[in-house]
């Protein structure tokens, strides 16, 4: 029994890692210097003058060897993107909603459908979230974080992603366009674009002015066609030369805003993905020095000793960033990784009291409950077969999956 215990053990593990590799995508857009673009004292929310979508002319519409997708794409070359459209947006009550659903609305029209977005009521329902946040980075510098997405991945598919948008800066509120440039920009990191352009007239360049609304350009939108496309031989013709790509843009963004912590977040992102986990680490930890307080860099470093097997450290780190979030969908990853390090730890009872509030809290993540049940069945501990039996109820289509079906037998049910 117990060799079989430990194959499930291992399956849920291996399966488990699909989700660690997860790479926590930590993006964020500095605009410019506010001495060269103050926001004006009595700036009012006026209408915000849209680009017509990017016009494309029909017979060019599939040239899509103008992109930047070497800078978009991790390091190693791999990216995750969304699995079905539409994509479900939720957009925080502020006065700034409506401004922020043009910005989606710009991607709906310039895709025609291979990228789109509906908005929804209720942000548990959402798997993008946009929320407006009074401040971004504790740095208090003439240039200024506007913008910060946060995706969560298994694999080649983006699980949620969150936006933070800056809407008032020292007081002032930024322009509508302001606001909506960086939401077109951070759209472009949510729908799975991992960098930036070097191209200034690019959404996805680093940098933006506020005077005009900014629209997508034909770069942009080839770059994200060829993401979506499906098409292995275009995207992997695409993406050669990216890890280069990726480690200059990474330095040189250190290099432009060296008080940010996102441009050493991002440059610890990219070596974590080149798997120089030291050189990540420092990375990581000069981000830390700008701002102790950031959750993001705790998780990232949890990532790298996660993959570097020091297990207990990364535990301790995921704990680190959990008391510094009230962000729910930052949360439960943190959660989750935390217990995946302490079980990988062989800390078995700590694990499963971790375990237990991960299944108690997300009740229908198969997932969480197959390593819980590995820990009860390892434990001795008789309540897994409840749980089990309530999960299957909520979820009778679980039944199919191996790992349940062994604990389905081994509890005979
Ligand atoms: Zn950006």
């Amino acid at each position: 029994m117990n060799n079989n215990v430990d194959t499930r053990y291992i399956t849920a593990i291996v399966f488990s890692l699909a989700l660690v590799i997860a790479v926590f995508m930590f993006n964020s857009r500095v605009l410019n210097r506010i001495s060269e673009n103050n926001p004006s004292q009595n700036a009012q929310l006026e209408p915000v003058d849209i680009a017509a979508p990017s016009a494309i002319p029909q017979n060019l519409s599939e040239d899509l060897t103008d992109n930047y997708i070497a800078n978009a794409v991790n390091a190693s070359g791999s990216y995750s993107i969304w699995q079905n459209m539409p994509v479900q947006v939720y957009i925080s009550e502020n006065p700034y909603k409506s401004v922020v659903e043009s910005a989606f609305t710009t991607y709906n029209n310039a895709l025609n459908g291979i990228i789109s977005f509906s908005f929804v009521d209720n942000p548990n329902n959402a798997q993008i979230k946009v929320t407006f946040p009074n401040r971004i980075e504790n740095t208090n510098s003439d240039q200024y974080v506007s913008g910060l997405t946060n995706n969560f991945s298994s694999g080649k598919y983006i699980q949620s992603s969150t936006i933070q948008l800056l809407t008032n800066k020292n007081g002032v509120n930024l322009s509508s366009t302001a606001v909506y440039n960086t939401a077109l920009h951070e759209i472009g990191h949510a729908l799975g674009i991992n960098g930036h352009s070097q191209n200034r007239d690019d959404i996805m360049y680093a940098q933006t002015e506020s005077s005009k609304a900014a629209s997508l350009t034909a770069r942009d939108l080839a770059t994200l066609k060829v993401m979506y496309s499906n098409n292995e031989a275009l995207i992997s013709q695409n993406t050669a030369g990216a890890a280069s790509e990726k480690l200059k843009e990474a330095i040189q963004y250190t290099q432009q805003v060296p008080n940010k912590t996102a441009g050493w977040i991002n440059l610890g992102n990219v070596y974590y993905d080149l798997k120089m986990l030291p050189e990540a680490l420092d990375a990581y930890k000069k981000a830390l020095q700008i701002d102790p307080s950031d959750a993001n860099i705790y998780a990232s470093m949890g990532s790298c000793y996660y993959s570097s097997k020091k297990y207990e450290t990364a535990a301790e780190f995921f704990g680190y960033a959990i008391e510094r979030t009230t962000e729910p969908v930052e949360i439960e990853n943190y959660e989750y990784m935390k217990a995946l390090s302490t079980l990988s730890a062989k800390k078995y009872d700590d694990a499963y009291v971790q375990y237990s509030s991960l299944v108690n809290k997300y009740p229908n993540k198969k997932e969480y409950l197959i390593n819980y049940l590995y820990l009860c069945t390892y434990l001795n501990k008789p309540e897994g077969k409840e749980k089990l039996k309530d999960f299957l109820q909520a979820n009778p289509d679980a039944a199919s999956d191996k790992n349940i079906q062994q604990y389905k037998s081994y509890y005979r049910l």
